[in-house]
């Protein structure tokens, strides 16, 4: 099908929730992909963060293939090796002590949501059910993470919400305020979605041993920060604290659909048989897939990954119309002097993908991307921006 077909079918038949821009992307190498007509572009977007070595990344395919010629899907009523090894991966590599597989990002903050509940339920009975969030957070969109999602703009509509979900700023004494009757804190180390805001480094430790102190349920989202995407296996590193409950996705299992919830030492036991589940949850070709992401995202790689978000962010500064540059590793805000949404359609007709994220561009390139790639996209955004 050429575009204009595909867009006429979308069009006449998708329930119109997206907002797309008028490209069809169909095949690529890496981080340089291919439209329907055949056009070029340098991905800097990842599919959102998702497609972690790129797109056709040969041992990653090989893994998912492999997985596919033995069996696809066999529920979570059996036992299945790939979901044991990932496990296992997932805990020696961060210090969790055992994990939930969910399909999505919102899922993994779903689940990480209901254990804090029952956590605080079975110590100290009822009347502290509360879940606490940031402004300006970007949660999911299931009802549950849409409340604690601190952004007005996501709640229109679709009240009544899930109750004792509050959102506050970032600092402590608005914490303060609201820990009374409170199981939770949710955090992203890096709000994404709202305009790649890295939190304050005191703040997060502050809030660390606040919640340690009230025996609150310290959650960190890192489903769009984890995955070496910061040059970190998981943001949470820089800031030197151990959370009670991580949850990822996007890029965890590669560009499959994929979610994890990862629990610490206090959250360990918190779940029991019959209180959580998922059809999908744990898939084995998902699990194979982030068997091959997460095994090869070796220090050397993160150590790479710094290095070139280094050179990437270095020209970013030197660039004439760029006002910011912000985030951590491959995790870029662009502050710019033109309107973020016009540049992003404006590098688009110039082969070169980009996100916004609000008011700022976002950048989340594969995290093997190439000198040349990242150049090639430089020089892009460098006309688009002067
Ligand atoms: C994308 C995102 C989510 C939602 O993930 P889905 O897979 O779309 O459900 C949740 N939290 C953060 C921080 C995200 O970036």
């Amino acid at each position: 099908m050429n575009f204009d077909e595909i867009k006429q079918l979308d069009d006449l038949y998708g329930a119109e929730t997206f907002s797309r821009y008028p490209v069809a992307l169909v095949s690529g190498k890496g981080a340089t992909l291919k439209d329907s007509e055949g056009k070029r572009y340098i991905d800097f977007g990842a599919g959102i963060g998702v497609n972690i070595f790129g797109v056709n990344d040969e041992e990653w395919k090989q893994a998912v293939i492999g997985q596919l010629n033995r069996i696809q899907h066999a529920s979570n009523l059996y036992y299945a090796e790939p979901q044991a090894r990932l496990m296992e991966l997932l805990c020696k590599r961060t210090g969790a002590k055992r994990v939930f597989f969910a399909n999505s990002g919102a899922e993994a903050n779903e689940c990480a949501f209901k254990a804090a509940r029952k956590y605080s339920f079975s110590k100290y009975g009822g009347g502290r059910s509360k879940i606490i969030s940031l402004n300006q957070s970007f949660h999911g969109r299931t009802l549950f993470t849409l409340t604690a999602t601190g952004q007005d703009s996501f709640h229109r509509y679709f009240d009544p919400f899930v109750p004792n979900v509050v959102s506050v700023d970032a600092n402590m004494e608005s914490v303060r305020k609201e820990i009374n009757g409170a199981c939770a804190v949710v955090i992203e180390p890096i709000q994404g979605e709202s305009g790649v805001t890295v939190l304050n480094k005191e703040f997060v430790r502050a809030l660390e041993s606040f919640c340690r102190e009230k025996d609150v349920v310290l959650i960190v989202d890192e489903v769009q920060t984890g995955n070496g995407r910061t040059g970190k296996l998981y943001a949470y590193e820089h800031f030197g604290i151990t959370p009670d409950i991580v949850t990822t996705a996007k890029g965890i299992a590669g560009g499959l659909p994929f979610g994890a919830c990862l629990f610490f030492e206090k959250t360990e036991h918190t779940l029991s048989a019959g209180d959580h589940g998922s059809t999908f949850g744990g898939n084995p070709v998902c699990c194979a897939a982030a068997i091959n992401v997460i095994s090869r995202l070796t220090e050397e790689l993160l150590l790479e990954v710094q290095g070139k978000s280094d050179y990437l962010r270095a020209k970013l500064r030197l660039t004439d119309g760029v006002k910011a540059v912000t985030g951590l590793g491959f995790m870029i805000g662009l502050e710019t002097e033109k309107n973020a949404k016009e540049v992003a359609n404006e590098c688009l007709k110039r082969g070169l993908l980009v996100l916004t994220a609000h008011e700022r561009l976002r950048l989340l390139p594969p995290l093997t991307i190439t000198k040349n790639e990242m150049d090639e996209g430089l020089s892009v955004l460098k006309e688009v921006l002067k």
